[in-house]
């Protein structure tokens, strides 16, 4: 029998502080009392589960997952499932934060939370990854439940993944209950527009920002650091509104074109390549820290958190970061990037696109009816173009960053709400 030892805490910006040092900035200039502090700091729940999985060669392996859920001050816990090898505690109660402030920014009722197994994908067959998302269901039976906390895809998952949650959960519970879980493919009560969703919120919050920065997107062209369910669909989305995509990446690398990339065409060079951009020849080869620094008006950091960070922040020269992933930019970047007057548009109102479609998923599970992409793609651009002026408005009144903005606008409703529920003592 092997255990996977997760990877460890180390003290380098980790998110969480990240997460923290703005939520301290935002709660200094709100100024909320130390009690209620430490009821929006501290997570409701945290879980974390040892679940041994049949291997196909028979042996047994342990993996470690976790499930935290941070708030369910505005409604039940929502947030996604990662699975990567390097996932840990301390990066899921980030993340699980995110999705409260996130929820909170866009207005949907729900508190946040965030699920990860410290698991290789790429490295696991498809047997392999349904026994242990399995395994993961079991062990959240009681966790999981469409009025108490709802899980969706995050990195390293997809709807197949959560076809197996809902199925597991169904066979446990003994009856289908759709609304557990979102991000499902279209046959199990999945929505339209969900794949997209996060992408299109990119877009739409660049649009916005784009406006106050009086860039005009034919005139603009884009980086776009990440070629997964985020960074393409938002590629795609911004090139059918006129801006130019320099430079696309993946893990396979980053590939840079000064007469614009072609995204439907690498979209399709990916599917037909495994899920990589391994080998793209209609761009040049850079490398990945190139791909940041590329004199661009945009840049859309969409693959994970920790990048943009106190060493590269200065040699940005993008006008305008759209953050398609989630804690892309770390605490100590965020002064060096204000300093510059490079405007943000900080993860919890750009990529909630995602979130605000799962909960339209939720909605539609709930009244048992569908609603068309039209319907969908309308409701979910107006919340994006609602939040993005509200925060845009509050960052205005206090002379501060929209990251800062956002934590404000997310912080102030989630303690007013709480205060309004009535707490303990
Ligand atoms: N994982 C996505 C996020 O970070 C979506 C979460 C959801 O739809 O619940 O926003």
């Amino acid at each position: 029998m092997q255990y996977i030892e997760p990877a460890p805490i180390t003290d380098k910006e980790n998110p969480l502080e990240s997460m923290m040092s703005r939520f301290d900035a935002a709660v200094k200039i709100l100024g909320i009392s130390d009690e209620m502090y430490y009821i929006l700091k501290v997570p409701a729940k945290q879980v974390i589960v040892g679940l041994p999985v049949t291997l196909d060669n028979g042996k047994v392996e342990v993996f470690e997952g976790y499930r935290v859920i941070h708030s369910t001050i505005l409604g039940p816990g929502k947030g996604g499932i990662r699975f990567d090898p390097h996932v840990t505690l301390d990066e899921v109660r980030a993340l699980a934060a995110w999705m409260t402030w996130k929820c909170a920014v866009v207005d949907i009722p729900y508190g946040g939370a965030k699920g990860g197994i410290a698991c290789n994908p790429r490295q696991m067959s498809a047997g392999e990854i349904e026994r242990l998302m399995r395994a993961y269901t079991l062990a959240m039976i009681d966790i999981f439940g469409q009025d108490k906390d709802i899980p969706a895809p995050d990195m390293g998952t997809g709807p197949r993944e959560m076809a197996w949650l809902m199925d597991e959960y169904a066979r446990a519970k003994g009856m289908t209950t759709q609304a557990v879980v979102t991000g499902k493919p279209l046959v199990l009560g999945g929505s339209l527009g969900r794949t997209e969703a996060t992408g299109r919120g990119v877009m739409v919050s660049a649009l916005a920002a784009m406006d106050k920065l009086k860039l005009n997107p034919y005139r603009s062209t884009a980086a776009v650091q990440g070629f997964g369910n985020v960074g393409s669909h938002a590629a795609n989305l911004l090139t059918e509104k006129g801006v130019k995509i320099h430079g696309i990446s993946d893990i396979s690398g980053a590939y840079y074109n000064s007469n614009g990339i072609d995204i439907q065409k690498a979209m399709a060079y990916r599917d037909a390549n495994g899920g990589t951009l391994e080998g793209f020849k209609e761009a040049e080869l850079i490398g990945g820290e190139e791909l940041l620094t590329l004199p661009v008006d945009l840049l859309v950091p969409a693959a994970m958190e920790d990048v943009i960070t106190k060493s590269n922040a200065s040699k940005i020269q993008a006008k305008l970061i759209v953050e398609g992933a989630n804690g892309p930019t770390s605490a100590k970047a965020d002064d060096i990037i204000n300093e510059k007057g490079i405007m943000v548009v900080p993860d919890i109102l750009a990529n909630a696109g995602g979130v605000t479609v799962s909960y339209f998923e939720w909605v539609q599970n709930r009244i048992g009816y569908k609603w068309t992409l039209d319907r969908i793609n309308r409701r979910c651009d107006r919340s994006m173009k609602d939040a993005f002026s509200n925060v845009f408005e509050i960052s205005q009144k206090h002379n501060v960053s929209l990251r800062l903005a956002a934590y404000i606008l997310a912080i102030d409703k989630v303690a007013t709400t709480y205060k309004f529920r009535g707490g303990y003592g």
